[in-house]
């Protein structure tokens, strides 16, 4: 895959860079391991105020990142605002509360004769963070931020098809101030990963992505006995019970279909609705999906852009076809639109059968699945019948009705009555083939921490 800028909107290639060869390639990591050397000794204040000054300079940005971020993958320029506002917030988070975080956790020294005993979180070193170009800001910013904090230094690979964004991302935190190389960029193709990933220097890797990529990561890093942390896809549920407000629920299962162009691994795509309440929720969904509208993604009346690559574009309209071929029903959308660029239409399918290709997958598109459901039993057994565990939703007011799903649904999150979202102060990840491992909050900085246990006598 060529490293290259290519704008969704319009189908035109707007820059193209070489991929760094191997001897660029060893130089990078030697200086990223060198760096880690002294970026470990330094304190959690130098550290914070490199992530603060970090936060100032994407505020002080976000016109013009936005609109590389626009130009390169389709989100809507306001989507890409938000982005940019949300990470500023994350790195302000870490730089406040890394050090309570990983302050050292006093524990039972055992023996009578022992003083005392703790836990102490060290970084690991040079951890290489494989990310894709769906929230080219956010997923990079989600791993950093923790990271960073906990004393790590990082190596980005990122998706080819954002390499602007990847070579702001390499810059930014040396123009914030924390020392040379502490956070590289590295324009590498995904065959590169692998020596890379095997060079003694990097210690472990973490891949938000796809689940092929997960694989060969995943694989890579067991190979060479590293720790790797997974965030792939996801097929989320979104249950609705006959207690929920079904116009809220209807509503808020728009945008979170829709949200960043149906292109996020925590979409709700499977809506899952129980009998009492069918023909209500569909009626207010097509009607709320109806109204979205569909263009430029750099026009503020926009709600969904193009499709960020051909390809997805492909993918998406063939799980449709073959649905379709197989019997699903059409409510709304399902045709690709005339003109240039990647658009497709917000589309919502009902009657789908497990021998259809669209059951079983991750649709990246704004392409809802309607399921009709008699119990919450059924609802939360269809949840469950699935690869991915990601995250998930259910929408009802009876308390013992969410209690059973919170604990019978197979997911990493569970939403009730909202959509699953990511922000600084929640940990995410999934179960089964979304992934494993945890970012964010304690769970995610530690990830990447060698829980290092002391006793002293
Ligand atoms: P990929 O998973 O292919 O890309 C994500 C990252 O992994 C990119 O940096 C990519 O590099 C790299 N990568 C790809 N293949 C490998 C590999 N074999 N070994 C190591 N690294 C690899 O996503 P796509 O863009 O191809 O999207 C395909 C599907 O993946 C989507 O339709 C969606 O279902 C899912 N996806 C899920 C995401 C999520 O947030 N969970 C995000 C993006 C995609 P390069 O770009 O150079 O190939």
């Amino acid at each position: 895959m060529a490293i290259a800028s290519i704008n969704p909107t319009t189908g035109e290639e707007f820059a193209r860079f070489d991929a760094l060869d191997d001897a660029e390639i060893e130089t990078r990591i030697a200086a990223a391991h060198t760096a880690a050397q002294h970026y470990r000794l330094t304190g959690f204040d130098e550290r914070a105020r490199g992530l603060r000054a970090a936060a100032d300079i994407l505020d002080a940005e976000s016109d013009t990142l936005a609109a590389t971020m626009t130009a390169e993958m389709g989100k809507t320029l306001t989507a890409a605002k938000a982005e940019i506002a949300k990470c500023a917030r994350g790195l302000r988070y870490y730089a406040d509360h890394a050090a309570d975080l990983l302050a050292d956790e006093p524990a039972d020294a055992g023996a009578v004769n022992a003083s005392k005993a703790f836990h102490r979180y060290q970084p690991l070193g040079v951890i290489l963070a494989v990310m894709p170009w769906n929230f080219p800001l956010w997923q990079v910013i989600r791993f950093a931020a923790p990271a960073l904090m906990a004393g790590n230094v990082g190596l980005l690979k990122h998706a080819s098809n954002v390499p602007q964004t990847a070579l702001y991302l390499g810059d930014l935190f040396r123009r914030a101030g924390l020392p040379d190389n502490v956070f590289q960029t590295l324009l590498v193709s995904s065959s590169q990963i692998e020596s890379i990933l095997e060079d003694p220097s990097v210690a472990a890797a973490t891949l938000t992505g796809s689940e092929g990529a997960g694989r060969s990561v995943g694989g890579i890093a067991g190979g060479a006995l590293k720790k790797v942390v997974l965030e792939l896809g996801g097929s989320d549920p979104f249950i609705v019970m006959p207690s929920a407000d079904i116009a809220r629920a209807a509503s808020v299962a728009t945008t979170a279909r829709v949200q960043n162009n149906g292109q996020s691994c925590i979409a709700a795509k499977r809506f899952i609705i129980h009998d009492d309440v069918y023909d209500e929720f569909l009626d207010a969904f097509v009607a709320e999906m109806g109204a979205q509208k569909l263009g430029d993604p750099t026009d503020p009346d926009t709600d969904i852009g193009p499709l960020a690559t051909e390809q997805g574009r492909t993918d998406v309209t063939e799980l449709v076809d073959d649905a379709v071929s197989h019997g699903a029903k059409v409510a709304l959308g399902g045709h690709v639109p005339g003109g240039p660029g990647w658009f497709y239409p917000a589309t919502v399918l009902t009657d789908i059968t497990p021998e259809m290709d669209i059951y079983g997958a991750e649709v990246f598109g704004p392409v809802a699945a309607v399921y009709r459901v008699s119990s919450l039993d059924e609802a939360i057994t269809l949840a469950n019948d699935t690869s991915f565990g990601l995250g998930s939703n259910i929408w009802t007011t009876d308390e013992a009705e969410a209690d059973t799903a919170i604990r019978d649904i197979a997911a990493g999150q569970v939403f009730v009555n909202g959509m699953t979202t990511s922000y600084p102060e929640l940990a995410f990840g999934g179960v089964k083939d979304s992934g494993h491992g945890r970012e964010l909050t304690r769970h995610g900085i530690a990830e990447f921490c060698n829980v290092k246990t002391v006793w002293i006598a």
